[in-house]
């Protein structure tokens, strides 16, 4: 199928590396322009020569998305040099994993802004811009661990089961200017964030993955482009799970 996009700016955090960096070229790919995010400049010249090379077009932003100050300043700049954002997906995230009972504060602190307090940010600076245009999409990239819980990640099951339910709101109040927003949960996905598991975890993993493969990049990009297009607009605050059938 042949995906259509009526309007062409597009913003990914979180792009300089793994799914974020997927999505990115995904977009690009599909002919638009993609502002990519992460917390440095530098950290998404990979993604942007990537892009360029395939005859597309990126700019790279460095904001800190855990920082409600710096996405709104962030927000207005882009406003003010590339006009309204018309597809958002709110990919980066973090993990800092520990047991309940040795968790400290930051580490639940940290989780929580980055994966979930960074979506309200986002969207509460660039909604207008897609209310003005009557047109826009929202992606948030969530995880299992959302759905079901995993022991050692209460904060980032939390921050990412929270982005479920920020989801399904933001959806029934934008629904009427035909802005639809909605999750995708990601299953195990070869990056740099599930590179550090040892062995022995991986070894245990793989028997719960039905199609029998850790997932990669693109089995997520491939989504979140699809959700982003025009032919998707009559889904609006789903959770859409990319996991090789592990959560049924
Ligand atoms: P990754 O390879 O570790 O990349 C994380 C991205 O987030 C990087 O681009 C990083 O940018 C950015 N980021 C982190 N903190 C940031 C901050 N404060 N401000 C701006 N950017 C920040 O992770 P990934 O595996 O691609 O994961 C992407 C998303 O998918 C995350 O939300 C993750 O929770 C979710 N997910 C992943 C898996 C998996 O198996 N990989 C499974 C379920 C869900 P810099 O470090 O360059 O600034």
């Amino acid at each position: 199928m042949k995906l259509t996009y009526p309007h062409t700016l597009a913003l990914v955090t979180g792009a300089s590396r793994g799914i974020g960096k997927s999505i990115a070229q995904a977009l690009a790919q599909e002919g638009l322009t993609v502002l990519c995010v992460s917390r440095s400049e530098a950290g998404c010249q990979d993604t942007l020569a990537a892009i360029a090379e395939s005859g597309g077009t990126a700019h790279a932003l460095a904001v800190d998305v855990a920082d409600p100050d710096a996405v709104e300043a962030a927000c207005k700049t882009i406003n003010d040099r590339w006009g309204a954002v018309s597809i958002l997906v709110n990919n980066a995230g973090i993990t800092a994993d520990n047991l309940l009972l040795r968790m400290k504060n930051k580490e639940w602190d940290d989780v929580l802004a980055t994966n979930l307090s960074s979506c309200f940010y986002w969207c509460r600076g660039l909604v207008s811009g897609m209310t003005q245009k009557r047109w826009g999409r929202i992606v948030n990239i969530t995880s299992v661990s959302g759905l079901r819980g995993n022991a050692g990640q209460a904060n980032y099951a939390a921050a990412k089961a929270g982005m479920i339910g920020f989801t399904k709101s933001i959806a029934r109040e934008l629904a009427s200017r035909n802005i639809t927003a909605n999750a995708v949960a990601p299953g195990f996905i070869q990056t740099d964030m599930t590179h550090g598991l040892s062995e022995d975890i991986k070894e245990k993993i793989l028997p719960h993955i039905p199609l029998k493969r850790f997932g990669v990049a693109a089995d997520i990009s491939a989504m979140v482009t699809f959700l982003c297009a025009q032919e998707a607009n009559f889904i609006t605050g789903q959770t859409f799970t990319v996991d090789g059938g592990m959560v049924m």
